[in-house]
This record gives C-alpha cells, sequence and structure tokens, in this order.
C-alpha cells in the first residue's frame, strides 16, 4: 500500500457511542450507533475535515498559496478549507452558488468571520469560475490549488478509506458487529472512500448511502461515479482492488423538494434526535439523512440490525433555518 503524505487538522479518532434513548423511541428491535465525524473540530466540524488532511498536504507540497473550492451557500466543505487555509497561512477564495443574502447566517457568516474572499455565481458555473479565478491569480504571480466541490476526488476520498480503518479498530474494541453504517452521500467521495474502506479492511457489513440530491440513473448518474471515484482512490493507495456501480447501495428515497430544502423529513429528525439524544443533525445532510434512518426503521426495515449512522457534521447550517423549523 502506497504511503500518502497527510496533515493533522481533525481530532482522530473522533467518538463512537450508542443511541439508547432514539432507539427505545423508535420501540427499535435492533441497536443503533453513532460515529461523531460533526466532532472532528476543524470550525464547526464535519466529514470534509478528514479529505482536507491529504488535500491540504498536497497543496502544501505544491507550494500554493492560495486555496480555491466552491459549494452551495451553507456550503460546509467551504467552511471547514476556509479554516484549514487560514491555519496554514493560505488565502482561501470561495464560489458560493446563489445570491449574495442580504444577512449572511450559519456557516455563511462564519466564511466571512474567517476572511474568506466569496464570489457568488449560478450554480452550473461554479467550476468555470474556479478555473478563471486560479488563471487570474497565477498571472499575478500566485501559486494557487483548486479543490473540487466537496474536496471529493481521489485524494480526498483516502480519508474515508483511512475512516474506515479507523472505525473497524473502534468496533472490534467495543465488540460491536455491526450491520449496516447509514451515510448522507452528495458529491461522493465519502462513500466512495467507504466501500473502498471497507474491502480493503474486510468490513463486512452494508453500507447504506443517503442520496441528499443525486440520482440512479440518467445524466450524471450516481453509482459509476461513485465506483470511478474508489477506483482511482484504490489507484492512489495502490490497493489491488477494483469497484463496480454494483458495490454501491443508496436509498433515493429522500430528495425532498431538492438540496437544501427542508421539508417534514428533516424538521422531524432534526428535532427528534435533539429531543431524545440531545444531538443536533443539520438541515441539508445529516437531517436528510436520519429522517431516512428512522422512516425506515418505523416501516419495520432493518430488524434487528446493529446500525451505525455516520454523522458527518451540518449543525451551523442550523441556524440559517430558523424560520423553516
Ligand atoms: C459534504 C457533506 C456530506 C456528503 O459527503 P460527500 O463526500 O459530498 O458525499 C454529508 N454530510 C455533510 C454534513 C456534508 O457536509
Amino acid at each position: 500500500m502506497n504511503y500518502i503524505k497527510k496533515i493533522t487538522l481533525a481530532q482522530l479518532p473522533t467518538p463512537l457511542h450508542g443511541l439508547p434513548n432514539l432507539t427505545h423511541a423508535l420501540g427499535f428491535s435492533g441497536k443503533l450507533y453513532m460515529k461523531r465525524d460533526d466532532l472532528t473540530g476543524l470550525a464547526a466540524g464535519g466529514n470534509k475535515s478528514r479529505k482536507l488532511e491529504y488535500l491540504m498536504a498536497d497543496a502544501l507540497q505544491q507550494r500554493a498559496d492560495t486555496i480555491i473550492t466552491a459549494g452551495g451557500l451553507q456550503s460546509n466543505h467551504c467552511i471547514q478549507t476556509v479554516a484549514a487555509a487560514k491555519k496554514l497561512n493560505l488565502d482561501c477564495h470561495i464560489v458560493l452558488s446563489g445570491e449574495k443574502p442580504q444577512r449572511a447566517n450559519g456557516n455563511l457568516f462564519l466564511d466571512i468571520l474567517a476572511g474568506a474572499i466569496i464570489h457568488y455565481v449560478e450554480r452550473p458555473k461554479r467550476n468555470q469560475r474556479m478555473e478563471e479565478l486560479a488563471e487570474a491569480l497565477r498571472s499575478e504571480g500566485k501559486h494557487p490549488y483548486v479543490i473540487p466541490v466537496g474536496g471529493s476526488n481521489a485524494l480526498g476520498a483516502v480519508g474515508y478509506v483511512m475512516a474506515m480503518k479507523e472505525v473497524v479498530t473502534q468496533l472490534k474494541l467495543m465488540n460491536i458487529s455491526c450491520d449496516r453504517i447509514i451515510v448522507a452521500s452528495s458529491s461522493g467521495g465519502t462513500q466512495a472512500g467507504m466501500v473502498l474502506g471497507a474491502k480493503m479492511t474486510g468490513f463486512t457489513g452494508k453500507i447504506t448511502g443517503i442520496s441528499i440530491d443525486r440520482l440512479k440513473t440518467g445524466k450524471g448518474a450516481f453509482p459509476p461515479e461513485l465506483a470511478e471515484l474508489g477506483n482511482k482512490a484504490a489507484a492512489l493507495l495502490g490497493l489491488d482492488i477494483s469497484l463496480t456501480p454494483e458495490d454501491f447501495e443508496l436509498e433515493y428515497d429522500y430528495l425532498g423538494d431538492g438540496y437544501a430544502v427542508v421539508g417534514n423529513n428533516e424538521r422531524n429528525a432534526i428535532k427528534m434526535l435533539a429531543q431524545t439524544e440531545g444531538i443536533f443533525v443539520g438541515p441539508v445532510y445529516t437531517g436528510r439523512a436520519m429522517g431516512a434512518m428512522i422512516d425506515r426503521i418505523q416501516k419495520g426495515k432493518w430488524k434487528n440490525e446493529t446500525i451505525l449512522f455516520w454523522h458527518t457534521g451540518d449543525m451551523a447550517a442550523l441556524f440559517d433555518y430558523v424560520d423553516e423549523l
């Protein structure tokens, strides 16, 4: 296996613990656990911290002085990237899809506090704008490093290959036999890394991605993209593992009214977890995934299973949804 350089940005290992009150409230016959990647400690925490440990190491190795990345207005990826850049003394440009709101809140407010240079564009123009910014900076003699949306390239996915190693060790120490991991899935680096990491470590449970905004078939179908990403990460790591779209299990029933739109599914899940366990999931990703898990369990699925919900962050975005929640 190849060694890939990383820097420390996250507090690892993140905690893993049970959710006894939620299990009881749902009358669930199995067991529920949670992996707390909301507690990585970089800005408001979240899954992008693990990817950034590899991406930022690469940026430093390439002598970058400026980081450029992109996301939605409440992007957890962007605020964690901004925080990492500031910690490493780098400038940070973020390209956000949408119009500049009158009042910045949640992660956007944190982006501004941390001095990110923010560009607002329409969603389809994000990648083009990142390239234009990089070009402009290069012509000024600067050294920009572009990180794709969600940090989801092969290098970013390596963070979640290693996360599987971490969780497998924890589960063993705690004597937990895990049947299923549930995780919010969107740009794909997290699930692609996990599925590769599962094969690498011999983890035998299922990994169920809850699609936040992606479709199974049609243009830009998600499973082939996940397999490609996983295979690129395998090549980087020098692993003799080959993934196919069939290696990726996803639920597509919880897309609601679209990306970042809160509905009853998210609203109920956020309140139920907070009121039973005192833990907050967010409006865009983890509330949707938690809602999906609750719904499946309430419909009698996954009986007697030991399920691990992977909390990927998103709490700071709640503050932009005061009126919807
Ligand atoms: C980005 C994000 C995800 C999805 O991870 P991907 O690697 O983009 O699929 C899930 N949860 C939260 C809180 C996120 O910010």
